[in-house]
């Protein structure tokens, strides 16, 4: 499959990890939007947030402990913002499952 996320997690394309595991596999954000922009993904190939199931309660659930995990490593803990962009329209650019782990400026109230 043509996925660039899919090509990082088995390295055909490299990434700057910072976390993974069986499951889940997390790394920098290629073009940064904050002094943290880390991006959390499911290894297995999940379109966008408009495909998950409720058979996935487990994965994501370990996805978002995840990224409570990061956000504090990274120093963020405090302040930082999680983001999936789902669909063309709303700026999804990849579309492999991802969530934006934002931080380490002052985040605008917008949404967007
Ligand atoms: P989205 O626009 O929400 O689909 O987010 C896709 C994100 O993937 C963007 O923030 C890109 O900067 C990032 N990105 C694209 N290619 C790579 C790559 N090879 N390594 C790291 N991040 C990437
Ligand atoms: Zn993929």
């Amino acid at each position: 499959m043509d996925c660039v996320f899919c090509k990082i997690i088995s390295g055909e394309i490299p990434s700057n990890k910072v976390y993974e595991d069986s499951d889940i596999l997390a790394f920098r954000d290629i073009s940064p939007v904050a002094p943290t922009h880390i991006l959390v993904i499911p290894k297995r190939h999940i379109a966008s947030a408009a495909e998950i199931t409720h058979s996935d309660g487990e994965l994501i659930g370990k996805i978002f402990a995840k990224i409570a995990d990061i956000a504090r490593a990274e120093g963020v803990g405090n302040g930082f913002r999680v983001v999936s962009n789902c669909g063309e329209t709303a700026g999804q650019t990849v579309f492999h499952l991802h969530f934006h782990i934002i931080g380490g400026r002052e985040l605008s109230r917008s949404l967007g």
